[in-house]
């Protein structure tokens, strides 16, 4: 099949057929910290049809916001391209991601595409609002797993946090639907902010407890992503807090992670139901097994969460350069890679122009 597509349609390419083939190399690409490159998050859309307010504040993010237009985005082939160079340089897991992913049409025809390579663990995060409609196709398409975001169990609560007055129960209604048609594990992950919704963690552990271990609740300690939210510590829960507001309810012990790099620290239930995560990137920076690169919409490749700056990709792409010439600049980029901003985090550093959540994919 043609892999080199600089036409935006999305039908040019087929999903492709027959025995997967090996990587080219089994030699993983390392940056100058030693660190291999295994995980691409690609955002599919920079646009959301919530507005949660530590990510897309209203205020910012508002009728006059000049978001992607269609040609700007990478097609489903360009994205499939790139993602067949990727793994031959060891990328081993895909996030799908946005904005909201389920806003882009026809979203399970890259899932199709993507799902070709069985050795990739291909997931996808969401804020479960159309989740109800899309499970079964997603499933069909080959998802396998999924990530749902849900900031709080509390309507009001919910409502206000993501702005556009959406319900709880919707969510839930579209977790219920992905349990059924086996999108499994499905975890949830919840942003914790200090004095908006710190006050129902108790009730949203106690809640993914009893939905059984197939259910994995995690906790985000709210991050100065991007430039407009706000952010200050004051706002933020540090895990180890919420380890012990737990702890004194439902006892937890500390779990082995299941590789190195895992993004969330694991904890179990000492009664055996199930486990907890805690993404704790403000207190206790992780960036020494960070394997993560992130891939924009419209093709500009990320190295850290934190960026203030990407590497462009389409323009490779559309000026019909040969997979030699885009897996040299990914060597490139990998190579020189030296980022490690959780651990240099400072007040000063917090107010830096980076680029929006939203817009790098979370
Ligand atoms: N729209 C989808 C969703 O909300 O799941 C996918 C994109 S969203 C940017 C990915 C994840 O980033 C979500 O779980 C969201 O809660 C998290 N996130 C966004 N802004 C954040 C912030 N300032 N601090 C911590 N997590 C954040
Ligand atoms: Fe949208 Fe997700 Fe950001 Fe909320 S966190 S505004 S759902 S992209
Ligand atoms: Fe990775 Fe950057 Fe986050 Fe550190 S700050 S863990 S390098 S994304």
């Amino acid at each position: 099949m043609s892999t080199t597509n600089a036409n935006p349609s999305e039908n040019r390419e087929l999903p492709e057929r027959g025995p997967v083939p090996p990587r080219k190399s089994e030699q993983p690409l390392l940056d100058t910290r030693a660190r291999p490159l295994r995980d691409l998050r690609i955002s599919v859309t920079d646009r959301c049809n919530f507005r949660c307010t530590y990510c897309m504040p209203k205020e910012v993010f508002g009728k006059d916001f000049q978001f992607l237009e269609r040609d700007q985005l990478l097609s489903f082939g360009e994205i499939h391209r790139l993602v067949r160079i990727f793994r031959d340089h060891g990328v081993e897991k895909i996030r799908i991601t946005g904005g909201e992913p389920l806003v882009r049409r026809k979203l399970e025809r890259l899932i199709e595409m993507l799902a070709y390579w069985d050795d990739l663990d291909l997931t996808l995060t969401t804020n479960g609002s159309l989740l109800k409609q899309k499970a079964r196709d997603l499933k069909n398409a080959g998802l396998k797993r999924i990530t749902v975001s849900l900031d709080s169990l509390d309507d009001a609560v919910f409502r206000s946090m993501n702005d556009v007055d959406f319900p709880v129960a919707e969510v839930l209604e579209g977790m219920e639907e992905a349990e059924r048609v086996g999108l499994l594990p499905i975890k949830v992950n919840m942003v914790v902010k200090r004095g908006v919704n710190d006050h129902t963690v108790v009730d949203m552990a106690r809640y993914f407890r009893a939905k059984g271990p197939h259910y994995i609740l995690r906790f985000i300690e709210f991050m100065d992503v991007g430039a407009t939210n706000g952010w200050t510590m004051e706002h933020v829960v540090p895990s180890r807090e919420l380890v012990k507001m737990i702890h004194a309810v439902m006892p937890i012990e500390s779990a082995e992670p299941n590789y190195r790099g895992e993004v969330a620290e694991r904890w179990r239930y000492q009664d055996g139901s199930g486990e907890v995560g805690f993404i704790s990137s403000v207190t206790q920076a992780f960036c020494r097994d960070c394997t993560r690169t992130r891939l924009s919409a419209e093709g500009q490749l990320f190295t850290c969460l934190f960026a203030t700056q990407g590497t462009d990709f389409r323009s490779l792409l559309r000026s019909g350069a040969d997979d030699d010439a885009i897996a040299q600049r990914l060597q490139g980029v990998w190579g020189q890679r030296a980022d490690r901003y959780s651990e240099i985090r400072t007040a000063e550093t917090a107010k830096l122009r980076k680029v929006e959540m939203s817009y790098i994919g979370g």
